[in-house]
């Protein structure tokens, strides 16, 4: 069986071909500067790296033609025709709740998709039109399936999602905790139970996303009871450059004082924030970490700041579900940081928590890192949100 993953944004649109059950990546790239220039990089194994300028892209639909004639290509592909797509699964960043899980899309599911645009109006709009993109290339007949960053966070209790507003804003405006980076966290809390050789029903996982968006997530009993980031992606630890939680009473005296209005104060919140505003080095934890071994105070702090904030959530959310299993590291920072994971557990051996330094050095591969004698578990487990997908639509595509 293979499926295509397709992750549409406004402007580009990142895809993967691969079969669910053997895991095996037959191709992927990336179409960028859809409607300006177009620009088209294709990999397969063994086959010639396409990386092309100036293609031909006004629209989703030109790129997603790009990407089947890429993989049909009778040299450089890796499927003989479209009929060996079985399905498309897309990456859906915003589902309300409406949705508690992925859906094969139909009439009635797009109809829904666009009510939930107001929530992410950067985002759904071009998953949405991915969707179409695909359904008018590929016909009708090849089922499409809507995987969403917000499904799996479904699951919180009112008392997670609940913000101290007046509650008309939950009923009418639908003001409440989403979360997002749902199919990640899901992801690694499955492996995590298939490493530790226990069911996910029986553990307390706090699953750490670390990456230039970040979100740390509280699973008992494979379901998800709490979320860092908010009702939008904003929320929770500080990032590359989102600010994380802040005192929302900031942006009344900052946008009084510097004259800026609502737009503006959110593309310093989301652009210009974070690590990088901390430090005004990097938005990118490696340049943090040389610039503070060159004795940069501010890169050194913007580390410090993160990795406390971490280690907060951590401690946080083991008292939310009175007690943890294992600590999952993931994503950019959470899979290639040796140094900045001893950082994030040190201090956290009261609760049970030890890393074997030996062990945790390591890269972007699953194991577990926990020293001889700790009571919970370190894991470093790789993301594969595609990979997530794949199975969820290889399951509704059936
Ligand atoms: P992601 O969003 O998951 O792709 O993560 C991207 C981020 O991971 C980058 O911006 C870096 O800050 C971080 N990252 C990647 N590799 C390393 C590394 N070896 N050490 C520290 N941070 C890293």
């Amino acid at each position: 069986m293979n499926i295509l993953v397709i992750n549409a944004g406004s402007s580009s649109l990142k895809y993967q071909l691969l079969n669910p059950e053997t895991q095996e990546v037959l191709a992927k790239g990336l179409c960028e500067r859809i409607g300006i220039d177009g620009k088209f990089t294709y990999k397969a194994p063994g086959k010639q790296t396409i990386d092309a300028v100036d293609v031909a892209m006004p629209t989703h639909s030109e790129a997603i033609k790009a990407v089947l004639d890429a993989l049909v290509d009778p040299q450089n592909g890796v499927i003989s025709s479209m009929k060996e797509i079985d399905a498309v699964g897309h990456r859906v960043v915003h589902g309300s709740e409406t949705f508690a899980c992925s859906v094969k899309i139909d009439e009635k599911v797009m109809a829904a998709l666009e009510e939930c645009i107001p929530l992410a109006p950067l985002h759904n709009p071009a998953n949405i039109t991915g969707i179409k993109a695909c359904e008018a290339v590929m016909g009708k007949d090849v089922p499409q399936v809507a995987v969403f960053d917000t499904a799996f966070h479904q699951t919180m209790p009112p008392v997670a999602y609940t913000y101290a507003l007046p509650y008309e804003y939950y009923t009418e405006d639908k003001v409440r905790r989403y979360g997002f980076h749902g199919t990640s966290h899901k992801y690694v809390s499955q492996r995590a139970a298939a490493l530790l050789g226990k069911p996910a029903a029986s553990l307390k996982l706090i699953s750490c996303h670390l990456g230039n968006g970040s979100s740390i997530t509280a699973i008992d009993g494979g379901k998800s009871v709490d979320t860092s980031m908010g009702f939008t992606p904003l929320a929770g630890l500080p990032m590359g450059t989102r600010s994380g939680d802040l005192d929302a009473g900031i942006l009344e005296y900052l946008m009084n004082k510097h004259g800026m209005d609502i737009n503006e104060m959110l593309n310093v919140l989301n652009k210009k924030s974070g690590v990088l505003g901390i430090s005004g080095v990097s938005s990118d934890f490696r340049d943090l970490e040389a610039a503070a071994k060159q004795g940069n105070a501010r890169a050194q702090l913007a580390i410090d700041v993160f990795e406390y904030n971490v280690r907060k959530l951590i401690g946080a959310y083991a008292a939310a579900m009175g007690g943890v299993d294992a600590i999952i590291f993931t994503a950019g920072v959470g899979e290639n940081s040796p140094a900045m994971r001893l950082r994030m557990t040190a201090g956290l051996e009261f609760m049970g928590v030890k890393v074997d330094p030996e062990k945790n050095d390591c890269r972007g591969k699953e194991i577990d890192v926990s020293a001889e004698g700790a009571t919970v578990r370190t894991l470093v487990i790789p993301t594969n949100e595609e990979l997530m997908i794949a199975l969820d639509t290889a399951e509704l595509a059936k």
